[in-house]
């Protein structure tokens, strides 16, 4: 498709669940917008997909979409472990929803386009004027903006762009992840290990046509995270592993943004550093932040502000960068050496935890609540010391 020289009122880099809820929410408030995105869907992206009852929720919200059997496998059943063990299986008290992000993805852009927004799919982003309010893509084309959202993932260059670097490399996660063949039925067996790694942890996905296993980790606590991998992968696929090729990528676990972009120019999703450092979930936060990207845009244009955007932006994200705080300060309870006899004894017999678990994947509670609810004698063991962050990283964090 050629495009000439355009103005759109909001122009998004990144056609993930982010850059489209951003485009879909701008369209619903009148803007006019331009969707970027180097790669043509559908496309892969390397995830889990277990869409948690947070993100349906976003989902219906933004782009009235429901979950469906065409699309997702439901299950309740769940098995925790620890290095292999079996510590407990179970029925989640909600339903879980599996799907693929090839799938996923390309329905929520199509959504986004279908209701307005201009598709500039295959192309990559090759200059940014943050003073002229200018883009330049690949092929040329030059896209002026009023406000721009970098949806981009965790290796963002809009992110690199504004700051230098996308991520903090002492904390960004990485993960690996295969697709075993062998499809599951609905109420097929979930896994979560919690400690075939250190400072993360493993999954075994049901799905409609194959098994998605794969471990993520804080990448920088000193781990042959590949080698756990293999390890893993043997232990839960036996023989239907052997020959699958690992795939590696990033995953921001807890580090955000604490600035979430620079004057007219706002971080959304993964570009945001948006995931939860326990649950490795970054769907629903993608969505919302996605969204409340775009009701910032379309606010500081009506009041003739642009530049007031990422002041703006941040308090609405506010409430989204305190739960993933709290998310940092619990996990030291699931992933420090000191806690684990503990963690591991709960895990194994605490009705209460398996809910607490359930609900906060399912946005029935937040960890504001949660962090009420603990008792106080284990809240102090986990604040006292800790920082959120594997002790061996403590020289190199600067907060
Ligand atoms: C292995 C793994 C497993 C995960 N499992 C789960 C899970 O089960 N549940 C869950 O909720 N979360 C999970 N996550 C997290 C989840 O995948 C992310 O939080 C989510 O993808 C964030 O969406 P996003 O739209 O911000 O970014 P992305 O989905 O990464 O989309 C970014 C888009 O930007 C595009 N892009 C990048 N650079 C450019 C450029 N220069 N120009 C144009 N376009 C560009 C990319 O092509 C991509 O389409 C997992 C993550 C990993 C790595």
């Amino acid at each position: 498709m050629a495009h000439g020289d355009k103005r759109y009122d909001l122009a998004v880099i990144g056609a993930g669940p982010a850059g489209a809820a951003a485009a879909r929410r701008a369209r619903a408030l009148g803007l006019s917008v331009a969707i970027i995105d180097k790669a043509v869907f559908p496309r892969h992206k390397l995830c889990g997909a277990l869409l948690s009852g947070r993100g349906r929720t976003a989902m219906r919200d933004v782009f009235g979409l429901e979950v469906d059997p065409e699309h997702f496998l439901y299950s309740r059943k769940v098995a925790f472990k620890w290095d292999g063990e079996t510590l407990a299986e179970f029925d989640a008290p909600h339903v879980l929803t599996y799907t693929y992000r090839l799938d996923l993805d390309h329905r929520l852009l199509t959504e986004a386009i279908a209701a307005g927004a201009e598709d500039y799919q295959g192309t990559r982003v090759t200059q940014l004027d943050d003073a002229a309010g200018v883009l330049e893509l690949s092929d040329g084309t030059r896209l002026r903006y009023g406000v721009l959202i970098g949806a981009d993932g965790a290796a963002s260059p809009v992110a690199r762009h504004l700051f230098g670097r996308a991520y903090d490399p002492a904390k960004i996660g990485f993960a690996y992840e295969v697709e075993v063949p062998g499809g599951c039925a609905d109420d097929a067996l979930m896994s979560i290990d919690f400690r075939v790694v250190n400072w993360g942890y493993g999954w075994n996905f049901p799905k409609r046509e194959t098994r998605t296993i794969g471990l993520g980790a804080i990448r920088s606590v000193d781990q042959d995270l590949k080698g756990r991998m293999q390890h893993y992968l043997a232990s839960e696929a036996g023989d239907a592993g052997e020959g699958v090729a690992l795939k590696g990528a990033h995953i921001p676990l807890g580090d955000y943004q604490k600035v979430p972009g620079r004057g007219n120019i706002l971080l959304a999703g993964d570009a945001a550093g948006l995931v939860d450092g326990i649950t490795g979930e970054g769907l629903a936060y993608a969505m919302e932040s996605g969204a409340l990207a775009a009701e910032t845009a379309a606010q500081v244009l009506q009041l003739g502000q642009p530049a007031r955007a990422t002041a703006t932006y941040r308090k609405r994200i506010r409430y989204i960068h305190d739960e993933l705080d709290k998310a940092n300060r619990l996990r030291q309870f699931a992933y420090s050496d000191r806690l684990a006899g503990v963690f591991k004894e709960k895990l194994a017999n605490s009705q209460n935890m398996r809910q607490t678990f359930f609900d906060l994947l399912d946005g029935k509670t937040t960890y504001s609540e949660v962090e009420r609810r603990i008792s106080k004698q284990l809240l102090a063991k986990i604040t006292r010391k800790m920082t959120g962050w594997p002790t061996s990283l403590a020289g190199r964090l600067k907060g």
